[in-house]
């Protein structure tokens, strides 16, 4: 993986745009495009959010109409787990496995940034992962075995995330330290743990003084990029003023330490008006759990018109509410969506919702990953014409 910074504009806004190319032996030639350049994406870029390596509600068919259906896929070790059986005797990785196009990237996290993991688990030697089998341990041996089954193009070293919001300093030291470890540990496995498709964890949780202090070893990684990881997906969903000015600040002391020319990701469900405050801190690469969210709760997200992205209003419809029912409108009247664009009314899904129909959750997931989307699309302009 390459990344260079191609604009970044101090006023009152920060636009820190660039160019992501992604450089693998899963990239040949012949299957990219005619001239055989590899992959390259304009950040900040969202990556599109995969549970059981599947975008939940979409088929790949139907995921042709969705905007960015070339956004590298992101999947997470917790999911692929029970796959490993299959996925070794399949041999071609887990995005040929899940039938998508082979030569789409996908990025390689250990947790599902939706489904928390219960804590107190990890140690020394090991992360625990939960699936409906319960608790599975994977230490280094089996993050290189299950890394290797999946043929990630980007990937998340091995980590120990689990800092809740009252975790103390003790436990934020130990998750650093065990961090070190793993790092010591498959580095010495093997030169892929040092290389630019992996990515170093920031951790720290909500102390500043532990995210700095974990910063500051970035450089000393060979990684090429890192993950400012460690926080609750209930503080990035939360609207509480105060905790969402802790998370920016974090971030914002933790980006003017990191390496500049190496791209930060930060991954979970975040409300749009957050996503705007981290790019803005300076993160390259977020991840499109929030639609997902959205969906489950029949909710879909509404953005205001206003030329300047930063002034926009972002609203949520709960579409299950029964005043609905003979709301003849779309969700959002010049929606370039293939919900909006093909006619579905509020009140037909608000229908569907009522009987249960799993098409009210694909409308709605082609609705809100549009939405979302759009927020991208337009930082990215903004990144690349100022
Ligand atoms: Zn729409």
């Amino acid at each position: 993986m390459e990344f260079c910074v191609t604009n970044v504009v101090k006023c009152n806004n920060i636009y820190r745009s660039g160019i992501l190319k992604l450089i693998s032996e899963v990239y040949t030639p012949t299957v990219i495009n005619s001239t055989g350049d590899n992959p390259a994406f304009r950040t900040p870029i969202c990556l599109q959010y995969t549970k059981d390596a599947c975008i939940p509600y979409l088929t790949w068919e139907l995921v042709q109409h969705v905007d960015d259906d070339q956004a590298p896929l992101m999947i997470s070790l917790k999911d692929i787990y029970p796959m490993r059986i299959s996925l070794s005797a399949f041999g071609r990785g887990i995005v040929s496995f899940s039938n998508c196009r082979p030569y789409r990237p996908s990025f390689l996290t250990v947790q599902n940034v939706l489904s928390q993991p219960k804590s107190g688990y990890n140690g020394k030697n090991a992360v625990s992962i939960w699936n409906e089998s319960g608790r599975q341990i994977v230490d280094c041996m089996e993050f290189h075995r299950l890394k290797n089954l999946a043929k990630p193009t980007l990937f998340q070293m091995l980590c120990d995330a689990d800092t809740p919001k009252n975790a103390n300093n003790t436990r934020i030291d130990r998750s650093i330290d065990n961090s070190l470890g793993y790092y010591s540990c498959l580095t010495a496995t093997s030169d892929e743990y040092g290389d630019s498709n992996s990515f170093w964890s920031i951790l720290g949780g909500y102390s500043i003084k532990q995210r700095c202090f974990c910063a500051s070893k970035a450089g000393d990684m060979k990684n090429g990029g890192y993950i400012i990881d460690g926080f609750q997906s209930s503080s990035l969903l939360s609207s509480d003023k105060i905790e969402c000015d802790e998370v920016i600040s974090i971030v914002e002391k933790v980006c003017e330490i990191l390496p500049s020319n190496k791209p930060r990701a930060l991954f979970g469900p975040l409300r749009p008006e957050l996503v705007l405050k981290i790019y803005k801190a300076g993160v390259d690469i977020f991840d499109s759990s929030y639609c997902t969210y959205m969906t489950e709760k029949n909710h879909a997200l509404v953005m205001s018109e206003n030329e300047d992205l930063f002034k926009v209003i972002f609203t949520e419809i709960d579409m299950s509410n029964s005043n609905l029912k003979a709301d003849f409108g779309l969700i959002t009247n010049n929606c370039g969506c293939y919900t909006c664009t093909n006619g579905f009314t509020k009140a037909y899904i608000n229908h569907l919702i009522k009987t249960s129909e799993i098409l009210a959750s694909v409308l709605l997931m082609f609705h809100n990953l549009h939405t979302y989307y759009t927020i991208f699309r337009r930082l990215q302009y903004l990144g690349g014409n100022t």
